[in-house]
């Protein structure tokens, strides 16, 4: 972890602090697939050893019978929210357990740091498991993303808008390191780590970039590029995040701080999933936008390192630097806009590559938004071969024809299309009922789900209702940053 590397133990860079403990933890979902991942053992779909129930809930920073110990941590970091400079932020409720196989492993709502404001330092049952499941979601439909491999339970009230209970989520990840910790080092001239945390990024997480002439420069590229392609991916998909703020945007390109997310049930271009959201700034159509502004703050913010090593390789002038610099960026919007085809085409089965393909696809778009047609059974009831509703009839004929020209039979098309169109995703009317069951500690429905969104392309013996839209009563559930 580059915080290891670290010249001082500054509070502005990283505070050591063990969990604070919870009362009387109890499971309420497990994924096993993360646990293989981090080599743990497990029986009945449950760690083997039963120490791991207090470390994931804080309550120790050893596992004892393993001979390990855990030295946490929660680190500074700063960004901008909505847009605007929010000064140092940090992991307010995030600790750090330490590396486990190569991954870092944090406990969400593990209780409060130096970061923490005016916070607790929890997070409520409801949001882990939100959390939880969408982060497995989203890799088993092959977004990066942070893992999740645990939510822990406890009785203990936590004051939200109502009481609720608290729970901790152990969420798993090569790096947690965003965009704020760069900005932080940057606004406050912490030379030093700034170096040496773009240094690590180049060494553990971006190898191509170590041989470059301008290392630092290819760094700002590549994680353009890999933001660019997860958002590319969340808008084929239909996912929202809610809050891009700068300190919940990851310098891996992996989707990172599951808060008041949302898949589209309905398409609407403009759809706003956080409640708090009132400008629309995080709107589904602007993630795009905004994720290209995020990398703007980064290449601001290490804008020293990126100066220097572009004066000395190539002799640039401040403001040829700056030109480079953006340009760099740019790569963003190309990487974007061909991803974002590439992917669509996929979606409708098309192996070549037309320029009238965009037409029809902005054509798709313009009438899923209109008639407020079911984003993700469009897709999928497209590729099952069940046709399209009788809204859809007209662009139906122009994409008959437009698939006179593939050369694969129709059988090899939507089973194609089936691998990449989903038929379960995690609604929100479907998280909010494994909530409510587990409210009353009945946890198989998170169980469940989580099942269920490990294998979303595949059709499964579970009830219609998984892969429906919500009844009208459950469309709008108000989902806010309060968590
Ligand atoms: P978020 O909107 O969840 O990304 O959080 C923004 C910032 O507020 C981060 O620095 C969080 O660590 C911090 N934060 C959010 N909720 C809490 C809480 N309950 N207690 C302490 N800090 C929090
Ligand atoms: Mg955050």
């Amino acid at each position: 972890m580059a915080f290891h590397l670290a010249p001082s133990d500054s509070i502005e860079l990283v505070q050591y602090i063990a969990p604070t403990p919870i009362p009387e933890p109890y499971w309420v979902g497990f994924s096993e697939s993360v646990a293989r991942l981090l080599e743990i053992p497990c029986q009945d779909g449950l760690p083997l050893n039963p120490e791991y129930l207090q470390l994931l809930a804080g309550n120790q920073t050893q596992l004892v019978t393993e001979g390990k110990t855990f030295a946490p941590f929660a680190t500074a970091y700063s960004g901008h929210q909505f847009g605007v400079w929010a000064g140092r932020l940090g992991d307010g409720r995030a600790i750090y357990l330490g590396d486990i196989q190569g991954q870092e492993v944090q406990l969400k709502g593990a209780g409060q740091t130096a970061y923490s404001r005016m916070g607790d330092g929890r997070a409520v049952l409801r949001s882990s498991i939100r959390e939880f499941l969408c982060s497995e979601a989203m890799h088993a439909l092959g977004v990066p993303t942070s893992r999740a491999l645990a939510v822990v339970g406890s009785d203990m009230a936590v004051a939200r808008e109502t009481l609720e209970t608290a729970a901790v989520c152990t969420r798993v990840a090569p790096s947690f390191l965003r965009i704020g910790h760069i900005e932080h080092y940057g606004q406050n001239q912490m030379h030093d780590a700034l170096r040496l945390t773009l240094d690590h990024l180049i060494e553990h997480h971006y190898p191509e970039c170590a041989n470059e002439s301008t290392p630092y420069l290819k760094l700002l590229e590549q994680i353009a590029v890999r933001t660019a392609r997860m958002v590319a991916q969340w808008q084929s998909l239909g996912f929202c995040h809610g809050v891009l703020n700068t300190d919940n945007t990851s310098l891996l390109g992996l989707t990172l701080d599951y808060g008041p997310f949302g898949f589209l049930d309905n398409f609407q271009i403009d759809h706003i999933c956080n409640h708090s959201d009132q400008g629309g700034r995080y709107a589904y159509h602007r993630q795009p936008e905004i994720l290209h502004w995020n990398l703007y703050c980064l290449a601001s913010a290490m804008l020293l390192p990126l100066q220097e090593e572009l004066q000395r390789v190539h002799g640039c002038s401040e403001e040829a630097s700056i030109e480079m610099i953006k340009s760099t960026l740019d790569q963003f919007n190309r990487e974007y806009a061909l991803h974002w085809q590439s992917l669509f085409r996929r979606k409708l089965g098309l192996k070549t590559a037309l320029a009238e393909d965009l037409p029809l696809l902005e054509q798709l778009m313009q009438a899923l938004h209109q008639h407020q047609i079911d984003y993700t059974l469009f897709f999928r009831n497209l590729s099952e071969g069940l046709g399209v509703p009788h809204a859809l009839e007209t662009w139906y004929e122009r994409y008959a024809q437009r698939l006179e020209i593939e050369t694969e039979s129709q059988d090899q098309r939507l089973e194609q299309m089936c691998h990449v169109n989903p038929k379960y995703i995690l609604r929100n009317h479907l998280a909010q009922r494994a909530i409510e069951r587990a409210q009353k500690k009945d946890f198989s429905e998170v169980q469940k789900l989580l099942k269920i969104l490990e294998s979303p392309f595949a059709t499964q013996a579970v009830s219609e209702e998984y892969t429906q839209g919500p009844p009208p009563e459950l469309a709008h559930l108000p989902i806010s940053c309060s968590s």
